[in-house]
Formats: C-alpha cells, sequence, structure tokens
C-alpha cells in the first residue's frame, strides 16, 4: 500500500458540489495546501446524464469567481420569465396563475440553465489547471480520530488528511459508514429527464404546468439542435408508470410528451435520451461528524419542482470552502470540531426550510382533489398580485437572501 503524506483535505465525489468545493479551495489556498478528489466516474468522460439545471444568480456569481462561468458561458441560457399554471393533462387552455420577471437586480437573471456535461467539463478542467489532485477511484473505507482521518481508496492507496468531504450524492455510503442517520422518503414519483427541439423561441420563459400526477416543467435551453430551439422537460410521473412510458417507441413517446408541452412552440423532436430519476426526500441527521463534512445531495435530498437541489449544494460550498479557508489562513486545524460546527451552523436551518418547502409544495401540486386545487389557485393567485412577496421569493431562491457567503456574492476568499 502507498501512503500519500500531506493529503490535507480529501473530497469523495466528482459532481458539481465536489468538484466546486476541490476548485475553490485550491484556488484560495494554493501550493501548499494539498486537495485530493476521488470519484470513479472521473475515469469515465465525457459523462452521459443529460440533466441540465436552473443555476440559481449566487451559484452563478460563484462560478464566475471560480473562473468557470466562461466556459459555460456560450451554452447558458438565461432565465427571463417563469410561468406557473394549475390544469390537468389535457386541458387545452391552461390558465396561468403566477408570473416571475427573472431579475434579481437590473440586468441580473435570478437563473440560468446549464447543461451538466458543460459544468462538469468546465469544473473539471478548472480543478487540473490549478492542481486539484484528480483520482479515478473511490473512497472505499476511512478512520477518524482526533489527529486526523485515515482514507483507503478503492485502489488500495492511503492517505491522511485533516479533513474527509463526503459529497458521494444522495445514497453516500460515507455518511452511512460514518453513522450518521437519514430522515427521508420516496415520493413514489420519477422525473423524467430529456431535451426537446422546438420549431418557434422560448424567449427565455421557463413553463412549470402542474399537473395531477406532479409538475410537468419545460426549461428554456441555448439555441441548437435540429428544430432551432431547445428545452430541458422534467416531466414528474407516477413511478409505476415510468417503465410503460419509457418502452414507448420514439413517435408515441413524443406524442405524450406533445401532450404535456402543448403546441405553442410548434413542432417539437426529442434532441437526446430519456433517462427516468426516481424522486425522494431526505436530510441528515447531522452534516457533520469527526473529520468529516456532507456536503450537496450526501446531507439532503429534495424533489426537483423548485430546481433547488444543486443550488443547495452550491450554498453548502461557499459555506464550507468560506470556514476552511477562513480557519487555515489563521493557522487553524480545518478539520477540528469548532471549523465544522460553524458550517453545519451556516447550512442547516436553510436546507430544512428549502426541503419543507418543496416537499410541501409536491404535496400540493400532485394531485387532483377540487378543494386543493382551489386553495393552491387561491395562494399562487395571491402571490402573483402581492410584489414585496414575489422579490423575497425571487431573492430566497437565488441564493442571496439574509448574509451570503463571500463567494455566493461574487466575492474571492
Ligand atoms: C430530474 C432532476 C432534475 C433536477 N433539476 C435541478 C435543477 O434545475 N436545479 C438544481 O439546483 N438541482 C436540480 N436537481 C438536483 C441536482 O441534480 C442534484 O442536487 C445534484 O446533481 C447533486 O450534486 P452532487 O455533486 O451533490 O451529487 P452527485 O451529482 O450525485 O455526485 C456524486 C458523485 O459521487 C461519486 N461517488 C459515489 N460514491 C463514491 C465513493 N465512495 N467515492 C468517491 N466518489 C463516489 C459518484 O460517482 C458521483 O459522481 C435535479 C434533480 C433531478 C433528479
Amino acid at each position: 500500500m502507498s501512503i500519500d503524506q500531506g493529503a490535507r483535505i480529501v473530497i469523495a465525489g466528482g459532481g458539481i458540489a465536489g468538484l466546486s468545493l476541490a476548485l475553490a479551495l485550491k484556488q484560495a489556498l494554493g501550493e501548499e495546501f494539498a486537495v485530493v478528489l476521488a470519484d470513479p466516474a472521473l475515469a469515465t468522460a465525457p459523462r452521459t446524464d443529460n440533466r441540465a439545471y436552473a443555476v440559481a444568480a449566487g451559484g452563478r456569481a460563484m462560478l464566475e469567481t471560480l473562473g468557470v462561468w466562461e466556459a459555460v458561458a456560450a451554452t447558458a441560457q438565461p432565465m427571463t420569465e417563469m410561468i406557473v399554471s394549475d390544469s390537468r393533462t389535457k386541458d387545452a387552455v391552461r390558465p396561468v396563475f403566477l408570473t416571475f420577471d427573472g431579475e434579481v437586480e437590473p440586468g441580473q437573471a435570478f437563473a440560468h440553465m446549464v447543461e451538466n456535461a458543460a459544468l462538469i467539463a468546465g469544473l473539471k478542467s478548472a480543478c487540473e489547471r490549478v492542481g486539484v489532485e484528480l483520482r479515478p477511484t473511490g473512497v472505499r473505507r476511512f478512520a477518524a480520530e482526533d489527529a486526523g482521518v485515515d482514507i483507503v481508496f478503492s485502489d488500495g492507496a492511503r492517505a491522511e488528511a485533516a479533513l474527509l468531504v463526503a459529497a458521494d450524492g444522495a445514497r453516500s455510503k460515507l455518511r452511512e459508514r460514518a453513522g450518521i442517520g437519514w430522515v427521508g422518503w420516496s415520493y413514489g414519483q420519477s422525473g423524467i429527464v430529456a431535451t426537446i427541439g422546438h420549431e418557434r423561441p422560448h424567449h427565455g420563459r421557463a413553463v412549470e404546468h402542474f399537473l395531477p400526477s406532479g409538475p410537468f416543467a419545460m426549461l428554456p435551453l441555448a439555441d441548437g439542435g435540429r428544430l432551432g430551439h431547445r428545452s430541458s422537460i422534467v416531466w414528474t410521473e407516477r413511478t409505476q408508470n415510468v417503465p410503460a412510458l419509457l418502452s414507448l417507441d420514439s413517435a408515441d413517446l413524443l406524442a405524450e410528451i406533445e401532450t404535456r408541452f402543448g403546441l405553442e412552440l410548434g413542432e417539437i423532436a426529442l434532441e437526446s435520451a430519456v433517462s427516468a430519476h426516481p424522486l425522494g426526500f431526505g436530510v441528515a441527521r447531522r452534516f457533520v461528524d469527526r473529520r468529516l463534512a456532507l456536503l450537496g445531495d450526501a446531507a439532503h435530498l429534495i424533489h426537483p419542482i423548485a430546481g433547488q437541489g444543486l443550488n443547495l449544494g452550491l450554498k453548502d460550498v461557499a459555506a464550507l470552502a468560506e470556514t476552511i479557508v477562513d480557519a487555515a489562513r489563521l493557522g487553524l486545524d480545518p478539520g477540528s470540531p469548532d471549523v465544522l460546527e460553524d458550517y453545519e451552523k451556516a447550512r442547516r436551518f436553510d436546507t430544512v426550510a428549502m426541503g419543507a418547502m418543496t416537499d410541501g409544495l409536491n404535496r400540493l401540486f400532485s394531485n387532483d382533489a377540487t378543494p386543493l386545487r382551489l386553495v393552491r389557485d387561491l395562494g399562487l393567485g395571491l402571490v402573483d398580485r402581492l410584489p414585496g412577496l414575489k422579490r423575497f421569493f425571487i431573492r430566497e431562491a437565488a441564493g442571496l437572501a439574509g448574509a451570503p457567503p463571500r463567494l455566493l456574492r461574487g466575492e474571492a476568499l
């Protein structure tokens, strides 16, 4: 077994959360501070995940500060408007209950649609440039002691670190291994994701139809594809219906999509493979343990109804990077209980609040009971008429409410 001396922080998981943290730490702390990121998926480029994310203004400011935004800017689509409607699947007219104009500040869109593959590629090459050690292996096990954490990778190599960050996704094995409990449930729903080409432009408008089986979101992507314009769909469907839908031939599947997508954008076509992701809710009982911090989906899993899952993870990155960098600059141990507690305090409340909000929204909207329809339509109509409340929601969703960490404000660490 080889032993790597001097690894200070080891991050398990090279999704967007893990890669962003590695980059933020290495950029701020430089050569003296070793940052290792391990993920078996690093060996399988390019990634094939067809998801696209609504990255909120705070996350975008962070990616800009980290020098990654320029790699995705050409294909990032600003969201200029968001429309919410409540209807049954076959309703020809879908009443609009809520509209948001998409600016947090004048000239600053509250979110940009960014494609997963472009963002992962941009983050990975930025990590390589600044000298993050990228290891195409998993973290198999670890043993934490007061003095440090001993990490064993799946190829048998070992490292000593001050801190291990578990960014290994919602089914985090590291969280399990640390004995950290998980409060969660499945929604019995899956998110069907695909890129759709269409004839007419979307003008940067995101549309979310609340249908009885769950929300159907049409999210604007940068122009391209065979028909000139593209959108990403997230179609929430009861999981039991998904295998039959995915086994349809492409013409029949497209017809099902068209029933939900509507005819406003003209002819539509499938521009990508269609994938389905089971949806659930979960929050870790603790975000930290001895020399361990949970990051991103390893700490929390929420329904994509408000497009906030990754945004929560980016807020974790901003908070954890700031806490570690400030401690390291003062010569403090970045894996000490005080530092980890600061991180947990910074993130716990926001995470639970957003989790409860998305869970409530999904329960309220994923059904067809008439009294519930009346209540929710009344609620949406009310929000629509109160500009102060709308501004609050927009700033909240953008990650700019309260006193955000420096990276979310676009300031370097
Ligand atoms: C249908 C759908 C639509 C969504 N839309 C949005 C949206 O619009 N906006 C938004 O903000 N969020 C959205 N989300 C949520 C978003 O996809 C997730 O929150 C985000 O991808 C989580 O990123 P992550 O880096 O925390 O974890 P992941 O992307 O899950 O990455 C975890 C990584 O850990 C690696 N790994 C696993 N085990 C180990 C190990 N032992 N050692 C090392 N590495 C390991 C894996 O290979 C993987 O690369 C959506 C989710 C779904 C399902």
